[in-house]
């Protein structure tokens, strides 16, 4: 492969060619690493691909393709979705919840086309996704918008969402001989397992976590940034069609062939039935494995297969006649409630849990479930002693969904919920708007130690070679560590490390390379000490803020001791800091109002050296050290005009004070630029700061 460099004297028509080329190999990778889990080239190899791709995209603009492997990672958002309305409209299936309406599903079908008892009919049944349905319109085989169902008739311009899912093709595959316009529809959805790495990056971060994959998915699909749906892994099964011309014929089982054909993942465990009772015999089969499929499905879908039988079978009111969804029956059953113990998640999360009386749900038994938190207590007035309801939902954990307060015994009395953290004794609270309560124990808890010292040792954080995620377990089972503090304790002490040497996998040559390692880290930036204590909302960059404001860790310390006494001075230091929000204000609060949180800070930092940030191109710059406000509409977007402050040693602030060194004031600024003129402060235009920060 040729490198960059040559893009710079490329030609267009050679541009465009190699476009073409990148857009199908790019795609092609894409399928071979996403869909079918068999990669044939290195990451670096596909890297060099999309670079390649950007670099020549990036010189002829007007040469991007429709089909542009750029458009993968999403862009940027948009205020609102636009609507969509279906030609065809998007319906809704008839439900079949007994055999016996399976029977009758098919007796109706034969009546309506006046078969003779000779006449087989063709059923094609295949397993129904639990995700969220979608139509894809593609135009002379280029993919052009995605939409939702919406109310069936209009739905929401998603284009720029599907487009970042790997399963749903850009461009249709010549192999399936691409019709001038099809619209094909089908399940966007989440697999098992990436529903649950999400939720644990979304607890790691505070986030609510979603109930189930279906939730999840319809909640990336519906992102005005398409950048977040990109970070998502969704999947795609496709399953009909909408409008199409050429008009489709032949069998639906046919048309199923050739969307594989066209570069759709189609249900692998679709088949053709002829009879009833075959249909019935594969409902149950289906059922049998839902659990192993890594994927949620509620049912099967069961289609006649002769698409000009559809045609003449046509629709009741809303609802196709030759189609009918054959559901699951709701996994329910009734137990007793014996415990209600409060179990302490990975970042403090209070998750109340039911024990149960085993029982069997779905083939599986089940001991305990789910109670969500203390409102779904309360308003259910669940009792220890109660005849409850369980239900599994999707293939997520066992909920409680209902109580039966006539069997409920007499001596039962409504839960209180504690408020304070069973594992560690500090103090759970639950801020105002919030549903969880939580353990404010950050660094002494022990449900949150394994977790806060991963966090610890990670990359982004003190980033300690060969002291890994894999390693902190084994470490702290063997005792050795108990807090941040101990992990350079370690490298100290000679007993310790004996202990150490003694541990699997740990040989005396890489307990040597860990103390060598530890020794290197003890002089450290303050943003990754900060970053490091694992803070709830303080990521990276709010760790850099705190960081550069303050300077230094003794004054860092100091104001967060403020904080942790709601000093109303100290708070309204911190509040108004640019790009501190009130989340993050009230995490610092809680977490110093912990005095043994600050014991443990301490006892770390004794460990250390901790430098101030450096400011990069440090002295420099007419800006460094600075403090900066911008305002009024700038041509450059407020994030990258904060990037390049920084990136410039300055720091950005998010009101004009008697501390303000600089304001750079776009179109329209109003009341910031005129107090600043009043104090006195430098006021730049936006060119005039351009200019200066090119300079620097
Ligand atoms: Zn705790």
């Amino acid at each position: 492969m040729s490198d960059v460099g040559t893009v710079e004297t490329m030609q267009r028509d050679e541009a465009a060619g190699e476009l073409e080329w990148l857009a199908g190999e790019i795609a092609r990778h894409d399928r071979l690493y996403h869909a079918l889990d068999a990669p044939e080239i290195s990451d670096a190899d596909y890297d060099a691909l999309r670079r390649r791709n950007a670099a020549i995209e990036a010189r002829f603009p007007d040469l991007v393709r429709a089909d542009s492997p750029a458009l993968r990672v999403g862009a940027p958002p948009v205020e609102a979705f636009g609507k969509v309305a279906h030609a065809v409209p998007m319906l809704s299936l008839d439900n079949a919840m007994a055999d016996e309406d399976v029977v009758e599903f098919i007796a109706r079908i034969r009546r309506f086309l006046n078969l003779g008892e000779g006449d087989p009919v063709a059923i094609s049944a295949e397993p129904k996704i639990d995700g969220l349905s979608c139509a894809l319109r593609y135009e002379d085989g280029l993919l052009v918008r995605g939409a939702t169902r919406g109310d069936g008739t209009t739905g929401e311009d998603i284009t720029a969402n599907v487009r970042t899912i790997f399963d749903i093709p850009q461009r249709l595959a010549a192999e399936g001989d691409p019709p001038a316009l099809l619209e094909v529809r089908g399940e966007i959805f989440m697999h098992h397992a990436d529903f649950q790495a999400l939720n644990r990056r979304r607890e790691d971060n505070g986030d609510p976590v979603f109930a189930n994959p279906r939730n999840a998915a319809a909640g990336s699909v519906r992102q005005l940034d398409s950048r977040i749906t990109a970070r998502r892994r969704l999947r795609f099964f496709a399953y009909a069609w909408g409008e199409a011309e050429p008009a489709i014929d032949g069998s639906y089982s046919a048309f199923l062939d050739r969307l594989e054909r066209l570069g759709f993942n189609v249900n692998p465990l679709r088949r053709l039935c002829r009879t009833a009772g075959e249909l019935v015999e594969y409902h149950r089969e289906i059922a049998s494995m839902r659990h192993e499929l890594g994927y949620d499905i509620d049912g099967v879908v069961l289609k006649i297969d002769d698409i000009a039988l559809q045609r003449r079978l046509g629709f009741v009111g809303r609802a196709p006649r030759w189609a009918i969804a054959h559901k699951f029956e709701a996994e329910k059953v009734e137990t007793r409630l014996l415990e209600i113990r409060i179990q302490v998640g990975r970042t403090g999360a209070l998750t109340p849990v039911a024990e149960l009386e085993s029982v069997t749900v779905g083939g599986v038994v089940v001991s305990r479930a789910t109670l969500h938190n203390q409102d779904y207590i309360e308003e259910k007035d669940i009792r220890v002693g109660d005849i409850v309801t369980i239900q599994r939902a999707g293939d997520v954990i066992p909920q409680v969904v209902t109580v039966d307060v006539d069997r409920r015994p007499e001596d039962a009395r409504p839960f209180i919920f504690p408020d304070h953290c069973p594992e560690c004794g500090s103090l759970a609270i639950r801020p105002e708007g919030e549903a969880v309560r939580r353990c404010t124990g950050g660094l002494v808890c022990p449900a949150q130690l394994t977790e806060r010292l991963r966090h610890f040792v990670s990359r982004e954080a003190f980033d300690i070679e060969g002291l890994g995620r894999k390693q902190v377990p084994q470490l702290i089972e063997a005792g050795l560590i108990r807090e941040p503090a101990d992990i350079f304790r370690l490298a100290r002490d000679r007993g310790t490390l004996d202990r150490l040497e003694s541990l699997d996998g740990w040989a005396e040559k890489k307990v040597q390379k860990l103390v060598k390692a530890l020794d290197e880290r003890r002089r450290i930036g303050l943003d990754r000490v900060i970053y490091g204590l694992g803070i709830r909302f303080v990521g990276e960059t709010n760790a850099r803020l705190l960081a550069r404001h303050y300077g230094s860790l003794e004054g860092w310390r100091s104001a967060m001791l403020q904080i942790g006494t709601s000093d109303e001075e100290a708070l309204a230091e911190l509040n108004g800091i640019d790009g501190i929000g009130p989340r993050i204000v009230e995490a610092l609060r809680e977490f110093f109002a912990e005095g043994r949180n600050v014991e443990v800070l301490d006892a770390l930092t004794g460990e250390l050296q901790v430098e101030a940030v450096a400011m990069p191109n440090g002295d420099a710059t007419p800006f460094s050290g600075k403090t900066l406000v911008f305002t009024g509409s700038l041509a450059m977007s407020r994030a990258e005009a904060k990037a390049r402050a920084e990136a410039l040693g300055a720091k950005v602030a998010g009101s004009v004070s008697k501390k303000t060194d600089f304001v750079i004031a776009g179109a329209d600024a109003g009341s910031k630029a005129r107090k600043a003129a009043e104090l006195g402060i430098d006021v730049l235009s936006e060119a005039q700061w351009m200019e200066m920060a090119a300079t620097s």
